[in-house]
């Protein structure tokens, strides 16, 4: 059995007290929304609103996966709520967000994957806020051509699916997903609309070596992606898979510089860097 290795001081959960982030919890559960900053207990949650960031989750809190790293609930996933996009843009508008992240569980149940709902939430932000930047970070879809083109012709500026880990341990760490079928997902996103901004991301402290974060670096050039994020995973349960390696900031700092020297547009790296963790930083609208 791997052993949980222990929590250094550079893992610290701020609290926040101020009446803006209560606001905003409220704002979000009236509309009957969820958040990944809440569902995760994201302790970038107060920094991220406060920086008109935050993170949707779409089409439900069931998962019909169950991934190693991920708190999310894995059951028989309840219908689309088809009102669920004008609900998102309204809190959208509400929270005067300036980047918007999008991401749905895995829905295996669903012909299309939940292509059309993403498509749909885009489209409602858009039409509620014209000139915000919206991010989608989708699950894989298995690839499927017809999903993506969905989700493109709805024109998010920046589409970001995340291979998690690195290919060895993807087994491990995902479930159903392929290390090659999220690159395949992330290269015929590229191909079918250039002017879309690629993004994934991994966490670290899994039991990946520096040759094998070099390498999947390399592959997610090759498949043509601009942004990274690279951030430490956190055990949500002892359920889950235990953190090999607390990773030093200092060479989340040099892997950052390794990555940018690989190609990559714009690379967040960090211990509490999280997909969208400071998403805004990067302004597709302004490049
Ligand atoms: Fe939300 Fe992402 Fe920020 Fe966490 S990093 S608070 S999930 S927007
Ligand atoms: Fe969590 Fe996504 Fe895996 Fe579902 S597919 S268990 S939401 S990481």
């Amino acid at each position: 059995a791997l052993h949980q290795a222990k929590k250094p001081d550079w893992i610290k959960v701020r609290l926040p007290t101020n009446p803006v982030f209560f606001s905003t919890k409220a704002l979000i559960s009236d509309l009957r929304l969820h958040t990944v900053c809440e569902e995760a207990q994201c302790p970038n949650r107060w920094e991220c609103w406060s920086a008109g960031t935050a993170t949707f989750m779409i089409a439900g809190e069931r998962c019909t996966r169950a991934c190693g790293f991920c708190a999310v609930t894995t059951a028989k996933p309840f219908a689309l709520e088809v009102d669920e996009p004008e609900r998102v843009a309204e809190a959208v508008k509400r929270m005067k967000l300036k980047h918007v992240v999008v991401t749905a569980v895995a829905r295996d149940d669903l012909k299309d994957g939940g292509a059309e709902h993403f498509a749909r939430t885009i489209e409602a932000i858009r039409a509620a806020q014209p000139d915000m930047a919206i991010e989608v970070l989708t699950p894989d879809f298995h690839a499927k051509e017809e999903c993506l083109r969905m989700v493109a012709d709805a024109k998010p500026h920046i589409f970001n699916h995340n291979v998690e880990t690195v290919e060895r341990l993807t087994p491990l760490v995902r479930s159903r997903a392929k290390y090659r079928v999220s690159l395949q997902v992330l290269r015929r996103m590229k191909d079918i609309a250039p002017e879309i901004v690629t993004k994934s991301g991994i966490m670290l402290g899994l039991g990946e070596t520096e040759p094998e974060i070099f390498q999947t670096m390399d592959d997610l050039r090759e498949a043509g992606v601009q942004v990274l994020t690279m951030g430490q995973y956190l055990r949500p349960t002892p359920q889950h898979l235990p953190v090999v390696e607390y990773v030093h900031p200092d060479t989340f700092k040099l892997y950052k510089e390794i990555a940018e020297k690989k190609g990559f547009e714009h690379v967040a790296s960090g211990p509490l860097v999280r997909s969208s963790y400071h998403a805004a930083d990067f302004n597709p609208l302004k490049r």
